[in-house]
């Protein structure tokens, strides 16, 4: 666990670390780089860099935490890789609903994976678990269509790093879009015309909508005000016991 500075979230939970590449938001990574790092600085998790690993102790995590806390699951890996045995996903979810006192944000880019599991019935959704899938532009609006099927309570997308226009989108039966530009050294440019019409898309659908950040290469000056103002709105979080 670990305190978070995304602007959605208040802490980070993995338990599983590592993934590879699979679609051009993929491209610069920050798991990759930030694993890179911390295997450099000797970290036990990330001996293998960014190879897929499964950590069993973390499950025993979340019932450590004294106060009701909004987690985001595997900041640095993908729940929905291919490597991770259904069995220990379902292992996860366990102790999400063991512990209703904390939201959990699960993100992924699998949502191929993600659908066929829910069609299994082998994902059971508590009140307290948000699923959301990464939709960076247009090739890969089809995981929207993925997640809508899903039974999951809350669902969300994160369009980020947006790289591409997204109009028209179905927004029938998502509670909440996240949107954000790409940073580091060399961030591919956001176009404010698409962020603008995914708000108007939001608005109209009634659906919450989340400006993350302009990113650039200097994110902190860039800010993350739209038209003037900031934009926080998240689903509604249910009284947590
Ligand atoms: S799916 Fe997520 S964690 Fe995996 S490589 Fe792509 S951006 Fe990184």
């Amino acid at each position: 666990m670990a305190q978070s500075s995304i602007e959605w979230t208040e802490m980070t939970w993995n338990p599983t670390t590592g993934c590879n590449k699979l679609s051009a938001g993929c491209k610069f990574c920050y798991a990759e780089v930030m694993s890179r790092r911390l295997q450099a600085m000797g970290v036990e998790k990330y001996t293998d860099n960014f190879k897929l690993r499964i950590h069993e102790k973390e499950l025993e995590l979340p019932y450590t935490w004294k106060k009701p806390k909004v987690v985001f699951v595997n900041s640095m890996s993908d729940l929905f890789h291919k490597e991770v045995p259904v069995d220990f996903i379902q292992r996860v979810f366990a102790v999400m609903k063991d512990n209703p006192q904390h939201v959990f944000q699960v993100l992924t880019k699998r949502a191929d994976v993600l659908l066929k599991y829910d069609k299994q019935g082998r994902l059971h959704w508590p009140h307290n678990v948000w699923m959301g899938v990464s939709v960076e532009d247009g090739r890969v609006r089809h995981r929207i269509d993925a997640l809508r099927q899903t039974g999951a309570r809350v669902k969300f997308l994160s369009c980020e790093p947006l790289i591409g226009p997204l109009p028209d989108m179905d927004l029938a039966g998502i509670d909440w879009v996240i949107v954000g530009g790409e940073s580091g050294r060399k961030p591919r440019r956001m176009d404010p015309d698409w962020v603008l019409d995914i708000k108007d898309q939001c608005d109209r659908a009634d659906v919450a909508f989340f400006f993350k950040q302009w990113g650039g290469t200097n994110k902190k000056a860039a800010g993350r005000e739209l038209e003037g103002r900031e934009y926080n709105e998240m689903p509604e979080i249910p009284e947590l016991v």
